[in-house]
């Protein structure tokens, strides 16, 4: 019986470091605050295992805060506090004996501002995050791996000669495509991503589009996107958020993208698809 490297080698897949398979990811009644300022209001909302789900709405109604809690981001800032669940397959991620690592290493985040470690080269880019996670991985695999992650990233054709460049001598998209990358080494049930596009130019988020397009299957996406041509593009299924006149964010309306955008049932999501505020 073949090693289980060769065994990968052959079927021309990276050997997995983690457990990838997309997972269900659902928020039950997220409540959340920044000292006394109450910034979500009982937010619900079931993101299927291996769908696209677009975030929307105007700025400032709590996509990002609700991104950062759905990766346990949000408990870094000692001002934030939480109310509610999120669960991942069915499990809590804030349960007290789930480490912070476990729940990292299932749910990679990209942000809206490119950051790659600039100094490190795009090699060791796309393996940081093994270090980060704890998971151990030999040579050969790490050289396949990188080779699989920057590839659905979109960006092994540009950087295969360029490996031991430093990160921070690529392009803003190319950064964006590495960071992708860098999150997809940890073989991710979830990736959540804020305005990951933009930053960018149209040719990379075209690039970063069909990342996600290819990504939806193996790969649980949650995007928050102002890009309402993305959003119908690259999403399955769509919540708009609002927060209005001083009171806390929440979920207007939510379900398969075509429908909202071509009959919403609230008129406040028809006036922000069709551009009206
Ligand atoms: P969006 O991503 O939809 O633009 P955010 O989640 O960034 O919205 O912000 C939601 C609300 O929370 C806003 O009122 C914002 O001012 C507030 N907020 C966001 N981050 C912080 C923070 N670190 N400290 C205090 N208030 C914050
Ligand atoms: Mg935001």
């Amino acid at each position: 019986e073949a090693a289980p490297q060769a065994q990968a080698r052959t079927q021309g897949v990276a050997p997995a470091p983690g457990d990838g398979t997309a997972a269900e990811l659902e928020a039950r009644a997220v409540s959340a605050w920044f000292g006394d300022h109450k910034v979500l209001d009982r937010v619900s909302l079931t993101m299927p295992a291996g769908r696209v789900t677009a975030l929307i709405g105007p700025s400032g109604c709590g996509k990002s805060t609700f991104l950062r809690i759905l990766n346990r981001m949000h408990e870094l800032n000692p001002a934030a506090s939480l109310a509610g669940e999120v669960l991942l397959s069915g499990q809590d991620i804030y349960a007290p004996e789930r480490r912070l690592t476990d729940a990292r290493r299932h749910i990679g985040m990209v942000f809206q501002k490119p950051n790659p470690f600039p100094a490190m080269s795009v090699y060791d880019n796309v393996t940081a995050g093994l270090k980060l996670t704890g998971v151990r991985a030999g040579r050969d695999t790490k050289d396949d791996l990188v080779e699989h992650c920057l590839t659905k990233a979109g960006l092994w054709n540009e950087v295969r000669d360029r490996l031991r460049q430093p990160g921070g001598a690529l392009s803003g998209g190319q950064q964006q495509r590495l960071c992708i990358a860098r999150s997809l080494a940890v073989r991710p049930q979830v990736l959540l991503m804020d305005e990951p596009c933009s930053a960018l130019d149209p040719t990379s988020t075209r690039r970063v589009e069909e990342t996600i397009k290819e990504l939806a299957g193996e790969v649980t996406v949650v995007i928050v996107t102002h890009n309402m041509q993305q959003a119908a593009r690259v999403s399955d299924r769509c919540a708009f958020f609002l927060a209005e006149q001083g009171t806390p964010g929440g979920i207007v309306e939510h379900g398969p993208t075509d429908a909202m955008f071509a009959e919403p049932a609230d008129s406040r999501t028809a006036d922000y698809v069709n551009g009206r505020f």
